[in-house]
């Protein structure tokens, strides 16, 4: 490939609505350019990764017996309703009307169709089993599109769907795609675990994700270091707590009913003022003049409080007060307004409306005075705050559930996640098949998804520098690029580099040369940006002796190479 050929758009600055590393570098080497809130194009130097990690995804999901087909993206109603998830979906759901006033919608996943197909197509448990997969765009009117690729609501996603004739043969399935999942992560060269995981709104008994570990990621892993447990804290849920933190957390039970007057209840109980200003506060409770606990108050719709005054709260130990930000930076890493990551979890109690299904309804907010100071309206004029980090009240060092020793926790971005789903949709939707009995029985299904165009910006997070981005060669838009120096004014350096190209082309390398005439200096910002992971630069004076520059993009400095040698250092 010839850079001339290509369309390369790279950018000193991200925009500054990008949030987060991958998304300002994928932005910024003209990867991905953004159509509207969490909706992207996918430009030439993205899509070629993003077909870097379907063709593994192809090539595993292939080799592990599953069998590509592709369903429509717009969906008849019908089929959800069936299935009832037109009524639980909620609002993640698009829906859309035809000119005839026909309800559709646009897939956030393809349960409700597949199984359709199989309760038309599957008749005798001879056709079993199968394992039907598409790699499709998917759409979730997600509340918070943010982090570019990673939470988009238009994104691409493989999904993967079984039919078995019995649970022995689906979890045998399931296994199969474990085990395939644990290939393509590994192939594409992520650092990941697989944690058993809650089952959302796709329903089913038995699930796991595989989750690309990184510091930005939204979800907590609670794991063991020494044994094989690992769970998403959504599931851990039931974890004991450790000694030292028991005895405060039982004394708290304070439950806030949901609907409207929830806060008003609160603010009754804490006899407080309402106004509109405040999401959460944080405050301390003392007992005998010694701090007992730092709470975290979570609060989400119309009704917010306005005030909080030292006083006493019943259960809470003598007294209650807004922590101090000594208290606040020592428990959650950072400082009230949380702009920043919570970079520690220490113990904090939660007091929240635990009937709300997402964590990413919760926010943490800031202590009042912050914003009256500063004339800020919370909520509306800052950046998003960081999500609560451990809702579900559970730290490091807190015993395992599993009796052997303690827990670890870690940040993950989700890219992958595998359900057995059971007959859950088989029975909504009847689909059925003759068993050898000659008796119909409901499918046994299981289903299977990988977020594509997410697990660019979760390779990102966990490869690049201060230049840019460092790709694992598996997911890299080129593997090398050759960088010929003065090759308007040498001869030798142009007929050089593109022979040297040719031939890493004709071995199958996934090669670019810059010939676009750039200064040194901006070509190679150019592909430390875009991160392409091993570099060959040419220039008059190494080639009068036969060397060229050959450099790993992690490399600190250039090693000199013989040029005779290059391609097979690079094959
Ligand atoms: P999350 O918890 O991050 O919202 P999910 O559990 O809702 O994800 P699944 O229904 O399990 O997602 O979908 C399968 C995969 O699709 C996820 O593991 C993830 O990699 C990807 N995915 C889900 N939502 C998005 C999104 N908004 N943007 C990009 N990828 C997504
Ligand atoms: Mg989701
Ligand atoms: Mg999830
Ligand atoms: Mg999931």
């Amino acid at each position: 490939m010839k850079a001339s050929q290509f369309f390369i758009s790279t950018q000193k600055e991200a925009p500054a609505d990008a949030d987060i590393i991958s998304q300002k570098l994928m932005l910024r080497a003209g990867m991905i350019k953004k159509l509207a809130a969490g909706i992207y194009n996918y430009m030439p130097m993205g899509l070629r990764s993003i077909r870097k990690v379907e063709a593994i995804i192809r090539e595993e999901m292939n080799a592990a017996g599953a069998t590509e087909l592709l369903m429509p993206v717009i969906q008849p109603a019908e089929l959800w309703q069936e299935s009832g998830r037109w009524d639980k979906y909620g609002p993640e759901l698009m829906r859309i009307k035809d000119r005839h006033d026909r309800d559709f919608i646009v897939q956030p996943t393809s349960e409700e169709v597949i199984t359709d197909i199989a309760r038309q197509e599957l008749r005798s448990y001879r056709q079993l089993p199968q394992n039907w997969y598409h790699i499709q765009t998917k759409f979730r009117d997600e509340r918070r599109p943010r982090f570019g690729v990673m939470r988009g609501r238009e994104f691409t996603m493989k999904d993967a769907y079984s039919f078995d004739r019995n649970t022995e043969g689906a979890l045998k399935t399931y296994d199969a795609m474990f085990a395939a999942y644990l290939r393509i992560f590994g192939r594409l060269g992520l650092q990941f675990r697989a944690v058993a995981a809650d089952t959302g709104s796709i329903g089913g008994d038995r699930s796991h994700e595989f989750q690309v570990i990184a510091d930005a990621g939204e979800d907590l892993l609670v794991y063991n270091p020494e044994t094989d447990y690992a769970a998403n804290i959504e599931l851990a849920e039931a974890l004991p707590l450790s000694a030292e933190r028991a005895a405060p957390a039982e004394e708290l039970t304070l439950t806030l009913t949901p609907g409207t007057g929830r806060c008003s209840e609160l603010a009754d109980y804490l006899k407080l003022p309402l106004s509109r200003t405040i999401k959460s506060l944080i405050f301390a409770t003392e007992a005998e003049g010694k701090l007992t606990g730092i709470w975290l108050l979570m609060l989400r719709g119309d009704h917010e409080l306005n005030e909080i005054k030292a006083g006493k709260l019943p259960g809470f130990g003598d007294g209650f007060r807004m922590a101090t930000e000594a208290e606040i930076i020592d428990h959650f890493g950072c400082k009230p307004g949380f702009l920043g990551p919570i970079k520690t979890v220490k113990p904090v109690h939660v007091i929240a409306d635990r009937t709300v299904a997402n964590m990413s309804d919760f926010v943490v907010g800031a202590n009042q005075e912050d914003y009256h100071y500063t004339g800020v309206n919370w909520g509306r004029d800052l950046p998003e705050p960081e999500l609560v980090a451990d809702l579900r009240n559970i730290v490091a060092g807190d015993p395992a559930p599993d009796g052997k020793g303690v827990v670890a926790i870690q940040r993950g971005i989700e890219v992958g996640h595998v359900f057995y789903l059971g007959t859950k949709y088989s029975k909504a939707l009847d689909a059925t098949f003759l068993d050898e009995d000659g008796k119909p029985k409901h499918f046994e299904m299981g289903c299977y998804g990988i977020g594509v165009t997410r697990l660019l910006g979760a390779a990102i997070e966990q490869n690049h520098d201060a230049k840019g981005i460092v790709w694992p060669t598996a997911m890299a838009p080129f593997e090398v690029v050759v960088c010929p120096i003065g090759a308007d004014r040498s001869e030798a350096v142009r007929e050089a580099a593109f022979r040297l190209h040719d031939e890493l082309a004709a071995a199958g390398i996934d090669v670019i040369i810059d010939d676009r005439g750039e200064r040194p200096g901006v070509m190679f910002a150019d592909w430390e940006l875009i991160g392409v992971p091993y570099r060959v630069t040419l220039g008059d004076r190494g080639l009068k002796e036969g060397m060229v520059e050959f450099q790993h993009r992690r490399d600190e400095a250039a090693t000199k190479v013989a040029l005779a040698g290059i391609a097979a250092t690079v094959i």
